[in-house]
């Protein structure tokens, strides 16, 4: 190993603490980044989420009428189509993939794509 000058010993334990400075900077950031992505990743569990089949407009067994359903995802831009895995806010009804709602939720974004209504967690938002 190779001697170092007193200037490069300074230098590597300026790295060092640098190092460490920044590893442990990076795992507070990382701990937050985490809690919040875990929250996030639960939004997808409070809406409701199904599998669109062949004649079925929205929702299945809650076809109330009303309404008809928006057949395009908001997000993509791309047509809710059969055997898509589609969820419903329950707030504004309105449909979306699953994956693109997932992905928007990831974003840090808790409302609707196009109307902006909250989706709030089912405890709030199911007592009608
Ligand atoms: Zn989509
Ligand atoms: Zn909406």
């Amino acid at each position: 190993m190779p001697r170092l000058t007193p200037l490069q010993q300074e230098l590597l334990s300026d790295t060092a603490i640098f190092a460490v400075f920044f590893i442990v900077s990076a795992l507070v950031f990382w701990c937050l980044h985490w809690q919040r992505r875990k929250e996030l990743a639960k939004m997808i569990d409070y809406v409701s989420s199904y599998t669109r089949s062949q004649g079925q407009g929205s929702g299945g067994a809650s076809t109330t009428g009303g309404e008809p359903a928006a057949e395009e995802c908001a997000v993509c831009l791309g047509a809710l189509e059969d055997g898509d895995v589609c969820c419903v806010l329950p707030a504004c009804r309105h449909e979306f993939h699953r994956e693109c709602m997932r992905r928007w939720f990831m974003t840090g974004k808790t409302n609707c794509p196009l109307c902006r209504t909250k989706v709030q967690p089912p405890a709030v938002a199911e007592i009608v």
